[in-house]
């Protein structure tokens, strides 16, 4: 199980604009509030690894790990062969392949 954030595309409703969700990775993501019904749209997010472990030693775990660059830019640190090196908000070809480096 995972822990991935949403955000209202348009008008938040009671529980607020962004809320977390737990749901397995090979469950679709939703694309409606369960709350209010409203669409909304999943946001990159990384559960906090506290271990003090560099870069390469997160890439050698199988994590990817993304620092914010710019409003919308993120860095992938941890960029494997085919990655994109930055992730650019509403552009999904440069979404990490998360798919290929978390099991469940
Ligand atoms: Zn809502």
């Amino acid at each position: 199980m995972a822990v991935y954030e949403y955000e209202h595309i348009g008008e938040p409703c009671d529980i607020g604009p962004m809320f977390e969700v737990t749901q397995s990775i090979h469950d679709d993501q939703l694309t409606k509030c369960p709350n209010c019904g409203n669409p909304v749209k999943r946001l990159i997010s990384l559960v906090s690894i506290s271990c003090p472990t560099g870069n390469s030693g997160l890439k050698d775990l199988g994590f990817t790990k993304l620092v914010k660059r710019d409003d919308g830019v993120y860095e992938n640190v941890t960029a494997r062969d085919g990655e994109s090196k930055y992730m650019h908000k509403g552009r999904p070809e440069t979404i990490p392949h998360f798919h290929k480096t978390i099991k469940d």
